[in-house]
C-alpha cells in the first residue's frame, strides 16, 4: 500500500510544474534547475556554481564562465522567471526534458518553495 502510494506520488511529481517563491535567492534557483541564461539569451547548462558572499561564478558545460550577483531583481532573475531565452546553447547538449522542465517551473509570490539548503522539492498543491 505504501509502495503504491509512493508510485502515485512519482507519477504526479514528474508531471506537476514546480513552485517556487519569486524571492528565492537566484543561486538557489541556479543550483536547482542548473541552467543560466546568458545576456546574449543563449541558455546554458551549468556545470557547477561556486557562491562566494554575493557572487556567484557559474560555470557552465561548454566551460564558459559567468560571475554573477545575487540580485532578485537582476535580469538573469527576471529571465529565469518568465523563462525567457533566445536559443538553447548547442555546445552545453542540454537534454530536452530538462528545458520542459524549466519551461514548468513557475515563479509566486506567496507560494512555492524557498529552496533553503535543507528544503526538499517543492510539494506545494493549488
Ligand atoms: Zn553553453
Amino acid at each position: 500500500m505504501q509502495q503504491a502510494r509512493e508510485l502515485e506520488n512519482k507519477k504526479n511529481k514528474s508531471a506537476k510544474a514546480r513552485f517556487y517563491r519569486k524571492r528565492v535567492k537566484i543561486f538557489n534557483v541556479i543550483n536547482k534547475i542548473k541552467l543560466w541564461p546568458s545576456r546574449s539569451g543563449r541558455l546554458h547548462g551549468v556545470r557547477s556554481i561556486e557562491v562566494v558572499g554575493e557572487m556567484g561564478k557559474i560555470t557552465t558545460h561548454c566551460n564558459k564562465e559567468f560571475l554573477v550577483r545575487d540580485s532578485r531583481n537582476s535580469r538573469a532573475g527576471r529571465w529565469l522567471r518568465n523563462k525567457w531565452y533566445f536559443k538553447a546553447c548547442p555546445d552545453c547538449r542540454i537534454p530536452d526534458w530538462k528545458i520542459e522542465k524549466y519551461g514548468s517551473t513557475r515563479f509566486r509570490r506567496h507560494q512555492g518553495s524557498l529552496l533553503m539548503d535543507s528544503a526538499p522539492e517543492s510539494e506545494e498543491k493549488d
